[in-house]
This record gives C-alpha cells, structure tokens and sequence, in this order.
C-alpha cells in the first residue's frame, strides 16, 4: 500500500478546520495502457475541494444519505458504523464534464455500504448487483458449511486435509465466478473483463474493481461524461494496518486500482478535448 508524499490530512492539521487546503495537481489517479503503450492519469485538481466539501457533509449529517432525503433517517446510511467494528472507508469525488460544457459531480464509496451495493447517489458498482447476489449466496454458504465441518474435525484425522483443499477449492472457484460478472469499460466505448482489463498474468486481488475510482469512471462512462480530476479520502476508524486515516487524502490504491486504470482511462482525454475541456 503506497501513499504519497502529496497526501495532506484535512482533519486535524489546521486547528478548527476540516476543508483541505488549496487543491494540488498532482496526478493522483493513472495507470498503464497496455493498448496506447503509455500512462493515463486524471490531476487531483478541483475534485479536491469537493471532496472536502464531501467529508465535512458526512461530518455533519453523520449519514452518507442525501441531505433532507427520507434515506436520511435509515440506521444502515448512518456513518457511525465506520467508526466501529467495521472500521473506516475510502470514499470518492470524481469531476466530471458533461457534452454540454456544464460540470458534473459523482459520488463512491468503496465497496459494500453494511452490506448494500446501491445506494441512491453513489456510483453503482461494475457488475448486476442482483446476478452477484445468486453466485454469491450459495457459494459462501457451502464454504461455511465446510467450515464448520473442518472445525468439527481433528487436524490428525485424514478428512481434515481433504474438506481444507475442498473448502480452498471452493472459494477459489466462487471468486472467478464472481470476478467474471464485472463488465469493464473505457471512454473509447470498449468493454471488457477483470482480465482483459488487468491482463492475463496479472493476479486479481479480492476486492479489485470494487473501490471508488473503477466506479466513478464506470459511472462517467455510462452518463457520456468526460472525467476531469478524481480525489479519495478515507473516513472513520484506521483500517488495521494503520496506513489509512480518518480525514486523509489518498491515491487510488496500487494493487487493485492501479493495474485497471490505464484501461479505464484510455480515450478519457480525447472524449475531454471533444467536449471543449
Ligand atoms: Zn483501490
Ligand atoms: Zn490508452
């Protein structure tokens, strides 16, 4: 996990002030093109401020619901959970220009929101959340059933290394299953796979495809927009390692943002110069 020397907190380095300070442009969101053979990158830019925008909003409201929305007053919305035994999140702000020349704001968080995918006015993720639900229920309860039968069993009975591979097996397969509903798309209209994205030699960490970048610029490309500048910050409690902390900005991770980036962002700029950006 690498941080950069750019990353400034917001919470706490200025007594009494929660905004950033002045956006640094920085290219906080790239990756390699294996097509175009060179980096894409999107600048931290005036994203920056809107995520600060963003973090002092979640700060008051305490919920990642729209102001003033009737979701506001759901208890699976409200952000004290990040601060417990789930721990914090990444959340996103991704610039966007629209056809028209006017400028549009999207909105993620990283992965699930205490078990939702789809929240009104987050960016969905990329796959059919509802597909992902009827692989993914009944291959964790059978994981979990051999779970619990290799926790019934002595490590010295010959079962034991039998139910382990089948229960690694099973997993494992469960996961590629789950990995071949994401759909992957760039601004040059293509459309591809976890792998085809990645690359075949590429590993899939668990969790790849699932933070706020590859949503943000799924969720441009579906709209017709053109992305301008991307800026993350993490909020609520540590994650375990420590290395991400409530109130600071962070680049889009390097093992499992990194390595689709360069796909996603391929024909982002041309798409920019088309719409007068
Ligand atoms: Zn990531
Ligand atoms: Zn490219």
């Amino acid at each position: 996990m690498t941080t950069s020397i750019h990353d400034t907190c917001f919470a706490g380095n200025r007594p009494g002030q929660s905004r950033p300070p002045a956006p640094e442009n920085h290219s906080a969101c790239r990756g390699w093109c294996r097509s175009c053979s060179r980096e894409h990158s999107l600048p931290t830019g005036r994203a920056r401020e809107q995520a600060g925008a963003l973090f002092d909003r979640l700060t008051r409201t305490g919920t990642i619901a729209a102001p003033g929305s009737a979701a506001a007053a759901d208890p699976r919305l409200a952000t004290a959970s990040l601060f417990g035994k789930a721990r914090g999140k990444m959340f996103g702000v991704l610039e966007c220009l629209a056809a028209d020349g006017t400028c549009q704001w999207l909105f993620a968080f990283s992965g699930q929101y205490n078990g939702q995918w789809l929240v009104p006015g987050w960016a969905p993720p990329l796959f059919d959340p509802a597909a992902y639900q009827r692989i993914n229920e009944p291959g964790e309860r059978q994981v979990k059933a051999l779970g619990s039968q290799l926790a019934a069993l002595p490590a010295s009975e010959p079962d034991y290394r039998k139910v382990a591979q089948a229960r690694r097996r099973l997993s494992q397969e469960l996961m590629v299953a789950l990995h071949e509903l994401y759909r992957i798309p760039n601004f040059r209209g293509e459309d591809t796979s976890l792998t085809g994205a990645v690359g075949d030699a590429a590993g899939k960490p668990t969790g790849i495809g699932d933070c706020c970048a590859p949503k943000l610029l799924g969720q441009a490309v579906a709209r017709k927009l053109a992305p301008i500048s991307l800026a993350e910050f993490y909020f609520g409690r540590s994650n375990r390692s420590g290395c991400r902390q409530h109130g600071c900005f962070y680049p889009p991770c390097s093992d499992k943002c990194l390595p689709l980036l360069g796909f996603m962002l391929c024909g982002a700029e041309e798409r920019r110069n088309a719409y007068g950006g």
